[in-house]
This record gives structure tokens, C-alpha cells and sequence, in this order.
């Protein structure tokens, strides 16, 4: 943007990391931020939230290690972001998976009532993918690892110190000038975008989310259709005979259809979400 004397001020560029108490969007329980300038991270910060509902799901302390009572004191979302998000708001954010850790600030916003700004972001996981393939994938530890980015994964300001290292390690990688000049010249766009918050799904695990469904056969046999990520992309696998060579079977049509008619699991919310994740994956 020109600011007054024509003088031109870059827009701040921040990666973002949430980590949620339960499978809910907006509940966010900790927040991480890395603020990059001039190639490098220069400021770290990382904050801890009271979610507004105190319920912790044992698969996401399980990654996080917060407890309710960690938090119990904390500020609510609209306190503890407070001082972040005018940066987010005017900024370029950098996120690994950046669909969830957009989803949380919108969500949360919105479940707080304030207003949700266009928000311009780039994808380190889309990024990493394009600069740094790897058959053995490219989440936020992987690709970290394998970069020799040292840090703690799940901590909040751990993981978002991570993302933008991966993205300023992409950025010298293909000799880019900066991290926007990058992403357009992959087809990205770090245009401002006004979204509607997700609605809450359940997806606790990034990578490899864990949706699991019980399907009754045509002879009342019942079958179990598991979400796998393969290096490919996600992929479903039914343990009925044509889904056991490997053959789209009809129990993986009807999930993939979102025909809930056989479903024995009830979980559906889950076959939402499984549509959403395909449809992301390509
Ligand atoms: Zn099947």
C-alpha cells in the first residue's frame, strides 16, 4: 500500500497456528504467530484462549497437551487476539493446512459477532507440496524435518516459527524475491478474500483425519469404510470383498455421493466433512 510521502510500506506477513479444544472450529484453545521481514522471522508470539465452551476432546489434548486448566484463566478469543489481529487483518497469512487455521479465526469471529475482514493467505502445505514434494508427504514435521528446521511440533508458536521458516525456505529455494513474489509465480493468489466461517466439522487431526464409517451391505453384513491419506492423496477403504482388491466398491460411491441410506455409524457430520476433504484434495 502508498502510504502519505510515497513511501511504500509491504504489508506485514504472519504465519498462523491454532490448536482447538475439541472438533469444533471455534475452539481455539492457543494461538501461535512468526512475523517475517526482510527473509526473516523477527517476532514471535503465542498466546493462550479460553474456548468459550471449556470442552476438550481427549484426541486433541492428545496432540496439544493443553488442558481445561490451563486455560480456565486465559482470555476469552476477542482479548487474546486483540493485539494480532489488525496484522492479520492488513497481512499476508502464512498457515500449514491455512483452510483450518483460517476456519478458526473465522469461525471464532463469528461466533463472537465481530466482523470477519477479507483475509489474503497462502497455504505452506500447498506451498511445500509444489517446492518440496516428498512421497512421504508434506505436513508441518515432515517437511520441517526434512529442512532441518528445528522445533516443537504441536506448540503453537512452535508450529507457526515452522511455517514461515518453510515458506522463506521456499522462498530461497526457487530464488524468489519475497514470499508474495513466490506465490504468484506458482499460481497462487495472496489476494484478500471474504469467506463465510466454515460450520463446525469434525476433522481434530490435520493430516490423516480419522473418519470411519459402518455401512450395512446388501445382505446385512456390515462393512467398515476408513479415510487413508496416501502420497497419491486421501483415499477410502472398505473392508468388503470388492474393497479389499482395491475396486471402488458401492459402500465408497454411497459416502463419496453423501447417501447416508446405509450408514450404521450415524455419524453424519462425518460424511459432510468426508465430502468437503475430497473436494479440497482434488
Ligand atoms: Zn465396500
Amino acid at each position: 500500500m502508498d502510504r502519505p510521502g510515497g513511501h511504500r510500506v509491504s504489508r506485514p506477513i504472519v504465519a498462523l497456528d491454532f490448536e482447538t479444544a475439541n472438533e469444533r472450529r471455534d475452539s481455539a484453545c492457543a494461538v501461535g504467530l512468526a512475523w517475517i521481514e526482510g527473509g526473516a522471522v523477527v517476532r514471535r508470539e503465542s498466546q493462550l484462549i479460553r474456548p468459550r465452551d471449556l470442552r476438550f476432546s481427549p484426541g486433541n489434548i492428545r496432540v496439544h497437551g493443553i488442558l481445561p486448566a490451563d486455560v480456565r484463566n486465559q482470555p476469552e478469543f476477542p482479548e487474546a487476539m486483540a493485539a494480532f489481529l489488525p496484522d492479520l487483518a492488513e497481512g499476508l497469512i502464512l498457515a500449514h493446512n491455512a483452510p483450518f487455521d483460517l476456519g478458526v479465526l473465522r469461525a471464532s469471529l463469528a461466533t463472537y459477532g465481530m466482523r470477519i475482514p477479507a483475509l489474503a493467505s497462502l497455504c505452506t502445505l500447498q506451498l511445500a507440496r509444489q517446492v518440496f514434494p516428498d512421497p512421504a508427504g508434506c505436513g508441518l514435521g515432515k517437511v520441517a524435518g526434512r529442512l532441518g528446521i528445528r522445533f516443537e511440533h504441536h506448540d503453537a508458536e512452535e508450529d507457526a516459527y515452522a511455517c514461515a521458516e518453510i515458506a522463506l525456505a521456499a522462498t530461497r529455494h526457487r530464488g524468489a524475491a519475497d514470499i508474495p513474489t513466490l506465490a504468484r509465480s506458482l499460481g497462487f493468489s495472496t489476494a484478500p478474500r471474504l469467506v463465510e466461517p466454515d460450520r463446525p466439522m469434525t476433522q481434530p487431526r490435520r493430516e490423516a483425519p480419522a473418519l470411519r464409517f459402518g455401512m450395512r451391505g446388501r445382505t446385512g453384513n456390515r462393512y467398515e469404510v476408513t479415510l487413508e491419506k496416501r502420497p497419491a492423496g486421501l483415499s477410502l477403504r472398505c473392508t468388503c470383498a470388492a474393497g479389499r482388491y482395491a475396486l471402488r466398491c458401492r459402500h465408497v460411491t454411497a459416502l463419496c455421493d453423501g447417501d447416508v441410506t446405509d450408514l450404521l455409524t450415524g455419524n453424519h457430520a462425518d460424511v459432510v466433512a468426508l465430502s468437503r476433504l475430497l473436494a479440497a484434495d482434488g
